[in-house]
């Protein structure tokens, strides 16, 4: 057996899984998302320097490359130019190849220097997040073999790796784009996957958020439910996030 710290009944791995794909998620939605992206909330430094942190260390993504990859979709959301629209794509390659089309126009650097501005320049991004950007992963990949040893180790690893591709990649810009019910006459074809935003950040209700793009929460009927925005309001009660826009509330009489 490879010498490692911890033995977990079967569940524990599954639980530990559970939770560090959950905080990646969380950091994609609040800090690359709703902070970075579309200034609907301002998060504290501690916050906003570990949710940096944690996505070199388990995704390996850059802030100004998803920024502006996620800015330019708005800007041509389903028509020629965006960068991963399922019309385009088609379903099945945006379900399990949408990293590809992010990687692909990650390379493009007009998109990065025409939608990235505001992104951090200071200088650990310099130093550490770009210049070493799959240290990170490496990292995280170390610390799941020392904690489980080789096998569950590295199975926990990948499993965390395919995590942001497949969930925020595929199902969201995919099947949001794709299947679901719509509450905002949009010119897109963005669709709430479903009304209850809990596993995926609640980047589930993909029409709310394409309906009222500033706003931080993005349930906007009573029995629509956003994980995010719950977390929002804890960080705001402690004084960690400062909270900018919130969507009105929503015209029932609209639909
Ligand atoms: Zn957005
Ligand atoms: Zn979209």
């Amino acid at each position: 057996m490879f010498p490692h710290l911890l033995d977990l009944p079967w569940w524990g791995y599954v639980l530990f899984t559970l939770v560090v794909t959950q905080i990646t998620i969380a950091c994609v939605t609040l800090y690359l998302h709703r902070a970075m992206s579309h200034g609907s909330v301002t998060l504290h430094p501690i916050i906003s320097h570990f949710m940096r942190f944690w996505l070199w260390l388990t995704t390996g993504m850059n802030t100004r490359e998803w920024v502006a990859i996620h800015r330019k979709h708005h800007a041509y959301a389903d028509r020629e130019g965006d960068p991963h629209s399922p019309k385009f794509e088609g379903i099945w390659n945006m379900l399990f190849l949408g990293a590809v089309l992010y990687h692909r126009e990650a390379k493009n650097q007009q998109t990065i220097e025409k939608y990235g501005k505001g992104c951090p320049e200071d200088w650990i991004q310099h130093n550490l997040y770009d210049r070493f950007r799959n240290l990170g992963v490496l990292l995280m990949l170390a610390t799941d073999v020392a904690l489980f040893g080789l096998g569950i180790g590295v199975a926990i690893w990948a499993v965390q790796m395919a995590w942001i591709p497949f969930w925020a990649a595929g199902v969201i810009n995919g099947v949001g784009h794709f299947l679901g019910y719509a509450n905002y006459k949009v010119k897109d074809n963005s669709r709430n996957i479903i009304p209850w935003g809990f596993f995926i950040g609640g980047e589930e209700l993909h029409n709310n958020h394409h309906g009222y793009l500033t706003s931080a929460k993005f349930s906007a009927r009573k029995w629509e439910f956003d994980i995010g925005w719950l977390y929002l309001r804890v960080l705001s009660a402690l004084g960690l996030a400062e909270i900018k826009v919130v969507a009105p509330p929503y015209d029932t009489s609209k639909g």
